[in-house]
């Protein structure tokens, strides 16, 4: 009987690890994903300037800031 209540015991404290953890690791997954979008900053390859990504003019696979920046370089 007492061994039965151990191992119902270990069964119990490895469940309530995993309902522990899981979420934990849903809130990382979406923090990162917020995260990611705001924070992806690229440097202008003409003035060095760090811009956001949708605001920069993708041009023969370097970014700028400005299209007066694409005709400089
Ligand atoms: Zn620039």
């Amino acid at each position: 009987m007492l061994k039965y209540l151990l191992v119902v015991g270990v069964i119990v404290f490895v469940y309530f690890i995993f309902i522990k953890k899981k979420p934990e690791v849903r809130k990382k997954e979406t923090q990162t994903k917020e995260e990611i979008p705001s924070s992806e900053m690229v440097e202008c390859a003409e003035c060095g300037i760090y811009c956001e990504l949708e605001d920069t003019i993708l041009s023969k696979n370097r970014y700028y800031c400005s299209k007066e920046c694409v005709k400089r370089s």
